[in-house]
C-alpha cells in the first residue's frame, strides 16, 4: 500500500470538475483517507512548490495556486504515486492523452487542473505540508 498526495487546482474547483476528478480516482480503487477545502496562503503554496522555486513560472505558479479554493486530497492504493500520475496525463495539457484529466478538461500549462506528487518522498513531504495527523483516517 502506498499513499499519495493529490489537489484540485483552483481552476479544476471553478469549472466544477471536483467530483469528476474524485470519481476518476475511486474509479481506479484508490481509496480517499483525507481530504478538505482550503484556500493555501502563500506561505503554503510556497512549501508545496518549493522545488520549483527559482524557475521562470514560479511566481505565476503561487499566485495562481492561492488565487481560490483548492481541495487537496490523500489517496491510498496499491502504486498510488504512479496511478495518480497517469490518470492526471502529461503537465502540459497540449501533450496530455485523451482519457486524462489534463486531456480532458485543461488547455494551459498554467491551469492543468490538477496537482500529483511525483513521489513517494514528495507524496510525505506534502501531506506534512498541508495534512495534519488527525485530518488522515486509517
Ligand atoms: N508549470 C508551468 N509552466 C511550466 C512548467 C510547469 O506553469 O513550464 C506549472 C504547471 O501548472 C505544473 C506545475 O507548474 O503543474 C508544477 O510543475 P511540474 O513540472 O512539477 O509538473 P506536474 O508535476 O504538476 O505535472
Ligand atoms: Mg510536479
Amino acid at each position: 500500500m502506498e499513499r499519495t498526495f493529490t489537489m484540485v487546482k483552483p481552476d479544476g474547483v471553478r469549472k466544477g470538475l471536483t467530483g469528476e476528478v474524485i470519481r476518476r480516482y475511486e474509479k481506479a480503487g484508490l481509496k480517499l483517507i483525507g481530504l478538505k477545502m482550503v484556500r493555501l496562503s502563500e506561505e503554503k503554496a510556497g512549501e508545496l512548490y518549493f522545488i520549483h522555486k527559482g524557475k521562470p513560472f514560479y511566481n505565476e505558479l503561487v499566485e495562481f495556486i492561492i488565487s481560490g479554493p483548492v481541495i487537496p486530497m490523500v489517496l491510498e492504493g496499491d502504486n498510488a504515486v504512479s496511478q495518480v500520475r497517469d490518470i492526471m496525463g502529461a503537465t502540459d495539457p497540449k501533450e496530455a492523452a485523451p482519457g486524462t484529466i489534463r486531456g480532458d478538461f485543461a488547455e494551459e500549462i498554467s491551469e492543468n487542473v490538477v496537482h500529483g506528487a511525483d513521489s513517494v518522498e514528495s507524496a510525505n513531504r506534502e501531506i506534512q505540508v498541508i495534512f495534519s495527523q488527525d485530518e488522515l483516517v486509517g
